[in-house]
């Protein structure tokens, strides 16, 4: 599947719609989700053009892994969820449920998240 460069969080990044911004870094931007789903729903995005996670994996280069993973880790730290736990998902094509053809992370917590996949 081709990057659509219109998507929605392809006008967050590049400032044509407004977010609730966490976290921002060389690598990612991180925000509240607009419909959470727990106490804490954050969304991490890398800032380059990746659609899924299997697109993310396969093209994105290590600085740009690395550093996806290492803010992955730096916002549930400092989001408080690192002791009591979260969930990390990432949603991919139409079997998955993704909605935003944009390489996004949900991270959920700041309470039990319920069962892992619901019917
Ligand atoms: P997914 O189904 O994995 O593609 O998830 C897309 C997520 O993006 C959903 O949880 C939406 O609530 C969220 N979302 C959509 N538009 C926005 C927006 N403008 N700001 C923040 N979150 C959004």
């Amino acid at each position: 599947m081709a990057y659509d460069p219109d998507n929605i969080f392809a006008k967050i990044l590049n400032g044509d719609i407004p977010c609730d911004k966490v976290y921002e870094d060389e690598y990612v931007l991180a925000f509240n989700d607009i419909a959470p789903q727990a106490p804490v729903h954050v969304l991490v995005i890398p800032k380059g053009q990746y659609v899924s996670i299997d697109d993310f994996g396969a093209n994105a280069s290590e600085a740009e892994i690395t550093g996806f993973y290492r803010a992955v880790a730096k916002i549930s730290q400092d989001l408080g969820l690192v002791d009591l736990g979260f969930r990390s998902i990432a949603n991919t094509g139409e079997h998955g449920g993704q909605e935003v053809p944009h390489f996004h992370m949900h991270i959920l917590g700041g309470g039990p998240v319920g069962p892992m996949v619901c019917a």
